[in-house]
């Protein structure tokens, strides 16, 4: 796709040039040329020859202060032109008379008042009209842009995007693709008496595509695009929003049929409140009003469909999701595995990668990343490559990518005590072990105590063999009873705690307390609701919705939930003292072990007994 272009600036700026220089040289220099050669004389002989009869025309030009005339020379058959100065003389006129002059016009005038004085103001005018203009254009929007839509306009062409670039989105693409149909051929459909939707609004958690789809549906459609952000209605004038959006819908109906695409419209369609009161939100109210105004307003068989992206459609207006206005809600979720493998091959395209990547592998390590999230990754990794000094993207570089894309850069200057560099070792084997001694949790593919950017100082990787969809309560409790293994081989091996299971806390405290509040997982409770979760799409932050005592008594049943994980996990490892010594010492001397290692050794029969020493 590519931006609509303006008419070349650089000619027009060439033309006004050419036309200032030309108004220049037609003032200063054209009555010059033009003029007749002059020869000057003095006053005296002026009214010699005028009484010897000689002077056949005159002209007094008293606004500069001479005269001219012309004396008949029948010798030469030629004209010549004499110039005197004007003199205060009261009897001029009378000598001229009575020498039968004849008064009339020989001295070119300069050119016209038009020429002088009105050209070049228009000129002017046009040139601060264009300049103003240019820079609004440059500045986006701005006071000057009264009521404009700043609406970027596409138009469709070779490098356009596709559907083909958007992956792991199949559904959406689907309900996308009967509107492009539509475009295409609307009289299909006005003739079986089908209405298109008007609207379909995008919903989905960020870097999901939902831009990247509606850029696909104007290159697959081949219609002019008009592309722009809600935040751009929000103006600094009162009333100014709502001018934009009448100015948006009438270019589209000129350009129908067309898309027109509002990006972000949660943040001019937030629910409005009763009263309004403060008038604060009285200008985005009124922009909303004037896009459900325009929406209604407009034929949608003519050919105009609006799209809509938005990561938070629950605090979108009622209004705008009736049916007639957004009737079509189209869901862009995060990609699962086999979308997350297409989105990264996607992405591989555009980079140099060895033969025989599995991609496979780096979807299955990247669970729950979005979009945006893998195509990063994939660039990464290439950058690593460079980096590196190598010409192609290799495996290692796609397994380290999303390892920085997870925890964040290694931190190579960072150096850990050896005391430190201990306690990380047993934290970590802690976790992977517990995790290793359960039956219901995902397999450990690597450990390491190389620390990242991000602050964590070593960490546990798991990933799951297939997609999960569906939790059960055995899963979560051993995921809670993983998280606590941390902490707990600390205790049991060094007999002192750190701060270093800071984040398995937390992560530890809020799935005991989804589980009881929110999975109805808890044999008091059952399935009630205690939580209202807002934003889902945006880390999904939730409060409680509950009687103060029922809040102490879940507090109450999440600390009992984590404790008795933590017991379990410690119970696991007591069982396996051997094996922690071992396993962490391997870690402390090798800083990173992968899955498989890691599995070996847990299998050998005979682990070397001695603990890693302190030094
Ligand atoms: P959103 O608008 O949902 O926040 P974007 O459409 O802006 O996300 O996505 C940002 C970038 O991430 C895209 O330009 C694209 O490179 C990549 N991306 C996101 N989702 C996908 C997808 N489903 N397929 C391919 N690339 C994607
Ligand atoms: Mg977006
Ligand atoms: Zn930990």
């Amino acid at each position: 796709m590519k931006e609509v272009k303006q008419p070349d600036r650089k000619r027009i700026l060439y033309f006004y040039s050419v036309a200032i220089a030309l108004l220049l040289i037609g003032n200063l220099l054209l009555p010059s040329l033009i003029a007749p050669k002059t020869k000057a004389v003095s006053y005296n002989e002026f009214v010699a020859m005028a009484q010897e009869g000689k002077i056949a025309q005159a002209e007094i030009q008293s606004k500069d202060n001479r005269i001219v005339f012309t004396v008949d020379d029948s010798k030469n058959k030629k004209e010549q032109v004499y110039v005197t100065a004007l003199v205060d003389d009261p009897d001029l006129i009378g000598r001229l008379l009575d020498s039968k002059v004849d008064f009339t016009k020989i001295w070119p005038t300069a050119p016209s008042p038009f020429l002088t004085a009105v050209l070049p103001f228009l000129l002017i005018m046009g040139f601060g009209m264009w300049m103003t203009r240019s820079m609004q254009k440059k500045m986006g929007s701005g006071a000057m842009s009264f009521g404009k839509s700043n609406a970027k306009m596409y138009v469709a062409s070779e490098t356009g995007i596709h559907f083909s670039d958007v992956q792991g989105e199949d559904e959406a693409k689907e309900l996308l693709t009967e509107i492009v149909d539509f475009l295409h051929d609307p009289q299909r459909y006005a003739d079986i008496g089908a209405h298109i939707p008007k609207g379909a609004l995008l919903v989905g958690p960020p870097g999901t595509g939902k831009t990247l789809l509606a850029k696909a549906v104007a290159g697959e459609a081949n219609v002019p695009f008009f592309s722009i952000s809600g935040s751009e209605f929000v103006e600094m004038f009162v009333g100014m929003g709502a001018a934009k959006v009448r100015d948006l819908f009438k270019q589209a109906n000129e350009k129908a049929p067309c898309i027109v695409f509002i990006d972000e419209i949660d943040t001019i369609g937030k629910k409005r409140e009763g009263s309004g009161g403060m008038g604060g939100n009285d200008e985005r109210e009124q922009t909303l009003n004037q896009l459900l105004t325009e929406m209604d307003g407009f034929d949608g068989s003519k050919g105009v469909v609006i799209l809509a992206a938005t990561n938070r459609p629950e605090s979108l207006d009622p209004a705008l999701l009736r049916p007639g206005r957004f009737d079509r809600r189209v869901p862009v979720e995060l990609p699962d595995l086999i979308g997350r493998e297409a989105i990264l091959k996607v992405h591989a395209q555009k980079v140099k990668c060895e033969q025989g990547l599995d991609f496979n592998a780096i979807a299955r390590m990247a669970a729950g990343a979005s979009g945006a999230e893998l195509a990063n990754m994939v660039n990464e990794a290439a950058l690593r490559a460079v980096r590196a000094g190598r010409d192609k993207v290799a495996q290692s570089d796609l397994e380290e990518s999303v390892e920085v894309v997870i925890a964040g850069y290694q931190k190579k200057n960072k150096i850990l005590s050896n005391k430190e560099k201990l306690i990380v070792s047993y934290h970590e084997i802690g976790h992977a072990l517990v995790a290793a001694l359960q039956s219901h949790s995902a397999p450990v593919t690597k450990i390491t105590i190389i620390p990242r950017t991000s602050g964590a100082l070593g960490y546990t990787m798991q990933v799951e063999q297939e997609e999960h969809n569906l939790m059960s309560r055995e899963e979560l409790a051993n995921k809670i009873a993983t998280l606590t293994g941390g902490r707990a081989a600390e205790e049991l091996a060094l007999h002192s705690i750190t701060t270093g299971a800071s984040n398995d806390i937390e992560q530890a405290t809020r799935l005991a307390r989804a589980m009881i509040s929110r999975y109805g997982m808890s044999d008091a409770f059952g399935m009630v609701a205690f939580e209202q979760v807002h934003n889902a799409y945006l880390g999904g932050d939730a409060s409680m919705a509950c009687a103060d005592k029922t809040a102490a008594e879940i507090d109450q049943m999440v600390v009992t939930l984590v404790r008795k994980q933590y017991d379990k996990a410690k119970q696991l490892l007591s069982e396996n003292m051997d094996k922690l010594h071992a396993l962490s010492k391997h870690l402390y001397d090798h800083e990173t072990i992968t899955g498989d290692e890691f599995m070996k050794l847990l299998e050998e029969p005979k682990l070397e007994m001695e603990k890693p020493e302190e030094e």
